[in-house]
């Protein structure tokens, strides 16, 4: 026979003596086609004592459980029993009356993941309706003010009612014809009104700088222990026909590409955590793709989006329940975690970050294998401010990226405070220039050209050799007999006897690109091609290199060469731009003697 159970929940009506007086249809239907009179029949022999035990011990209006094995089609299934008294009139002392309720416990589990998949729906729905959430305890006054994303509870206040007001009025955070609703509101929630609606101007966050029309509706819940807790949601209402108005403040917080917050509320958020100056740790982490560019070269752009949409939700549900995690850039996002105790705790998460992110793809083929690197800095030891703060973090996850990438760092002042301070580096190649950053190095040096023209080359070639990590710079001229001779503008003269012999040899000017640049990620390019050229780099010592044909006469022949001593990554898109601008400069500039 095959066994079907439709039916994991049922009720009926039974007296002391365990006779069934009354069952609905799932009950009947459990106890199948032997629907007897006796419920002991169909209970496990072994059960029957605890389920007497639990029917004498329940008292008047008590209610009570019991696990216990009932007969369904010829087998025991293990069944959830609620009993709890009838109340209703035909209840006599000579027949008191109980009503059970049997649920199958194996079917509990289904019941939660059902549940579960209600609440994650649930909160999507909240995501999008873009309110703030209040939620407060009428005993204790403690208020909570929050927004839901899809899988973080952003926090905006956590304190009392009386604080929070005290504070929205002192910094003049509602209009002043509002007040009154104002005060109205906060009666509201202490009071633990069944249920309230309200409309007021008022300034929602500290950093916007205006004041919004926001519709408040609440009501109170009494919990099964008796307290009364107010639950309400904020929501800003736009004003028929008023054009300035800003779609929604609120709206404005997520990121949408990657459903986590955007730079901007990221930023406050972290600055508004700061500013209240807490006496726990608030910690700090920029994590970023690495080679990001490639993957979308490769996989193409849809797919990098999606690699960034899997690694903002590593993010949230590394620091779920504990911090927010926001996207501050392209491939560059950010979290926050408070109240970090240890080293290790902090470790841990960026330990599960980054092997994630290493695992995200790992079975699927047609999918990029992806890394990233991490720095990260905590408030109040390493700095306290935010910019402070960003700054060490930021630098440290240059460092990250120059040891190799695929890993994090962790400032600490020992190791690392002096090259935080612009004070050397903490081992000689590692430079505190990242990226974009980079823009402003280059400006600076053409000001300092533009300023004092050649007397500052010497200057602007350690700049540039710091900023780009590179061991020296050469300038190659082409002299009237054909032969190309080498200045050292920057570091060790390391001497090769052939100096700018090889540029003659095996066609190498005509490897460079249209625009007069050659790009050398790894000598062992010339292994076969450019036999004079792997030679003399192996002689100087030079892993990489990146070269400039200066245009025009009479600086056509003039090549800069920027080198490096070690192998690193490749040479990157902004890099070879970049020198290409102050290769011009540096070889517009020279003069020797
Ligand atoms: P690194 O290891 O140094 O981080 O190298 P990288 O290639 O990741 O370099 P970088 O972080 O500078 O490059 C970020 C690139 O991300 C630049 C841009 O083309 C790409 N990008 C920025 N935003 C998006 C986006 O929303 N979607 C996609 N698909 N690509 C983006
Ligand atoms: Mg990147």
């Amino acid at each position: 026979m095959v066994e079907k159970r439709e039916y994991f929940r049922g009720s009926a009506v039974i007296d002391e003596q365990l006779n069934i007086q009354a069952a609905d249809e799932n009950f009947n239907a459990f106890l199948g086609g032997n629907a007897v009179y006796k419920l002991a029949r169909s209970i496990h022999p072994s059960d029957i004592a605890r389920l007497e035990e639990v029917i004498s011990t329940i008292g008047i209006d008590g209610h009570n459980i019991v696990a216990l094995r009932m007969v369904h089609h010829g087998r025991y299934y293990w069944m959830l029993m609620s009993l709890e008294d009838s109340k209703s009139g035909d209840n006599d002392k000579h027949s008191r009356h109980i009503n059970i309720e049997i649920q199958d416990i194996a079917k509990f589990k289904e019941t939660i993941d059902m549940l579960q998949s209600q609440n994650d729906d649930y909160m999507e729905y909240f995501s999008l309706m873009e309110y703030l959430m209040f939620s407060y305890d009428v005993n204790t006054d403690k208020l909570k003010i929050f927004m839901m994303g899809s899988h973080q509870q952003v926090n905006f206040y956590n304190g009392t009612l009386t604080n929070w007001k005290d504070s929205k009025l002192a910094n003049k955070d509602i209009d002043t014809n509002s007040i009154q609703v104002f005060e109205e509101l906060c009666n509201d929630f202490t009071e633990g009104s069944a249920a309230f609606e309200r409309e007021l101007k008022m300034r929602l966050f500290e950093e916007i700088d205006k004041k919004d029309w926001c519709q408040v509706k609440g009501k109170t819940i009494t919990d099964a222990q008796g307290s009364k807790h107010v639950i309400a949601t904020m929501s800003v209402v736009s004003p028929v026909s008023s054009l300035e108005y800003d779609v929604s403040s609120i709206s404005n917080m997520q990121d949408f590409g990657a459903d986590i917050l955007n730079k901007r509320s990221m930023t406050s958020y972290v600055q508004r955590r700061l500013a209240y100056a807490p006496n726990y740790s608030v910690t700090i982490a920029i994590i970023d793709i690495d080679d990001f560019k490639g993957i979308n070269d490769r996989f193409g752009h849809m797919v990098g989006d999606e690699v960034i949409r899997d690694v903002a939700d590593i993010l949230k549900e590394a620091v779920e329940g504990k911090g927010v995690a926001g996207r501050i850039g392209g491939d560059e996002m950010m979290i926050m975690v408070e109240n970090l105790q240890t080293d290790e705790q902090i470790r841990s998460v960026l330990r599960t970050i980054r092997n994630n992110v290493a695992w995200l793809y790992n079975e699927q083929e047609d999918k990029p294998h992806i890394t990233c690197s991490i720095g990260s800095a905590t408030y109040p030891n390493d700095a306290k401010d935010y910019e402070s703060l960003f700054n060490i973090a930021d630098k440290m996850l240059y460092l990250a990226k120059e040891k190799g990438k695929n890993r994090y760092i962790i400032f600490r002042d020992d190791l690392h405070g002096d090259y935080v301070a612009g004070r050397g580096m903490p081992k000689s190649e590692e430079y505190a220039f990242y990226k974009y950053r980079k823009i402003g190095v280059v400006n600076n040096i053409s000001n300092m050209y533009h300023e004092q023209g050649s007397k500052s080359l010497p200057q602007i070639a350690d700049i540039i050799a710091m900023t780009f990590a590179l061991d020296s710079i050469f300038i190659y001229e082409k002299t009237s007999d054909g032969t190309w001779k080498r200045y050292v503008l920057y570091g060790d003269a390391a001497d090769s006897k052939m100096d700018g012999f090889y540029l003659s040899q095996d066609n190498y000017i005509a490897d460079f690109t249209e625009d007069g640049i050659e790009v050398i990620d790894n000598i062992n390019f010339f292994n076969q091609r450019a036999q004079t050229a792997h030679k003399a780099f192996t002689d100087m010592g030079i892993c990489q290199a990146i070269q400039y044909i200066l245009g025009g006469e009479p600086n056509g022949n003039r090549i800069m060469s920027f080198n490096r001593n070690k192998q690193m990554s490749k040479w990157s898109e902004m890099d070879i731009m970049y020198l290409a601008i102050l290769g011009n400069v540096l070889g517009m500039g020279f003069v020797h003697d």
